[in-house]
């Protein structure tokens, strides 16, 4: 994986590069930009939530840069940018229940129109939450950048396709812009990001594996229970049992935990989090879905802790065998490749995740991505004036 891939032939096509029409534009010029963030989880994430810990970062990245941000995000949240909440409560147990997006997107335009009619303008909309704005992004005249965190199944390929052309899309892996529709440009591919002063580089590691997650198939807390017993190692597993989860855990974890060799610690933050992710013999990663990214594999290897994933999805890029783990096909050859994990040396694990997804390289990748989506909006404006 490229650190940012920015589909140069893609830009042009789409006219991107072509003469700057605003001063804001210029290379160097800050920007001013409307950070959308979802309305389900404040900013940064209290606990779970990856999209909310993408956005922290990022725009943490983008204000140490110069640049003017707003985030829009739900209550709670806060950030070097400035922060507009725009519900009243954040709505963890609620996600994807479309009143709630459709109320924050709703309030967001209307707060970024505000502000252009009282000469306070924004460049570009950076939207991370959803559906909604990324429908009606052709309803403001600001400039949107949307950044596909979710996989592409039947149902949003056909949003997607239908949709098309009124954002400017961004996958976050090569993986996930593989699987886009056809009639969907994308214009870069820029992976989420991580600061390396968030985590330790711990070298000697404990006797656990870890998994942490949400409790769905797709994620494979049951798969990792099987892998580690066939490795005959103690299991943590971390992460909250989230509303529609309750009898996936009931049927397939909750059985299988002893106490003492698989124990589930439930939603786990701050440092107990860093710590287990710092000192954990690995990571499993068992997928059995195209996960389009998974933040707690750059989480681990940012560490110096072994990711073992199954390949598929974001994990073949993510993950480069026998420098920050190793991809297998099934539980046994999972089991087997704990064995290993002490050829994999943590440094260098550390060095090749910070020099792939460092976040000033990836703040660097959307800040292109915003100039080129703003002149391009720019240069249609003046197109569509002069056909009047
Ligand atoms: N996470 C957390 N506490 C938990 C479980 C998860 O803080 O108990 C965080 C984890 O560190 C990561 C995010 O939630 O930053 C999950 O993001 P990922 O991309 O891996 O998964 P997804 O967004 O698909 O659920």
């Amino acid at each position: 994986m490229t650190v940012v891939d920015v589909q140069q032939d893609l830009l042009v096509e789409l006219g991107l590069g072509s003469r700057a029409t605003a001063p804001a534009m210029r290379e160097a010029a800050p920007l001013r930009i409307a950070m959308l963030a979802p309305p389900w989880i404040s900013v940064p994430p209290p606990g779970y939530g990856g999209i909310e810990a993408v956005v922290a970062l990022l725009t943490r990245e983008l204000v140490r840069r110069g640049h003017d941000v707003t985030l829009f995000a739900a209550p709670g949240s806060h950030s070097e940018a400035v922060v507009h909440p725009l519900l009243a409560a954040p709505h963890p147990e609620a996600i994807e229940r479309s009143l709630y997006e459709v109320d924050h997107v709703a309030r967001a335009f209307a707060a970024i129109e505000h502000a252009g009619r009282h000469g306070r303008p924004y460049d570009v909309i950076h939207d991370h939450c959803g559906f909604t704005a990324f429908a009606m992004a052709d309803r403001i005249a600001v400039p949107v950048v949307h950044t596909l965190h979710g996989p592409f199944t039947t149902d949003t390929c056909a949003f997607y396709a239908h949709h098309a052309g009124k954002a400017h899309v961004v996958a976050i892996s090569h993986a996930q812009r593989a699987l886009a529709p056809a009639e969907l440009p994308i214009v870069a591919v820029v992976p989420n990001p991580i600061d390396a002063a968030d985590w330790p580089l711990v070298s000697a590691k404990d006797d656990y594996l870890l998994w942490i997650g949400r409790m769905t198939a797709e994620k494979g807390p049951h798969r990792a229970i099987e892998v580690a017993r066939r490795a005959g190692m103690r299991l943590v597993l971390a992460g909250p049992v989230q509303p529609g989860q309750e009898t996936f855990y009931e049927r397939e974890v909750l059985p299988y935990l002893d106490g003492e060799r698989a124990i589930h610690v439930g939603e786990v933050t701050g440092q107990r989090k860093v710590d287990l992710f710092a000192h954990a013999r690995a990571l499993l990663m068992p997928i059995r879905w195209p996960e389009p990214f998974g933040m707690v594999m750059l989480e681990a290897m940012v560490c110096g802790t072994p990711v073992l994933a199954f390949a598929e999805g974001a994990a073949c890029e993510i993950v480069m065998p026998e420098v920050t783990g190793f991809l297998v096909t099934n539980e046994e050859e999972m089991a087997r490749a704990v064995s290993c994990t002490g050829a994999i040396d943590p440094r260098r694990c550390r060095a090749w995740t910070i020099e792939r997804c460092d976040a000033r390289a990836v703040a660097l990748g959307y800040e292109q991505v915003y100039r080129g989506a703003a002149r391009v909006d720019a240069d249609r404006a003046v197109l569509a004036a002069a056909a009047i």
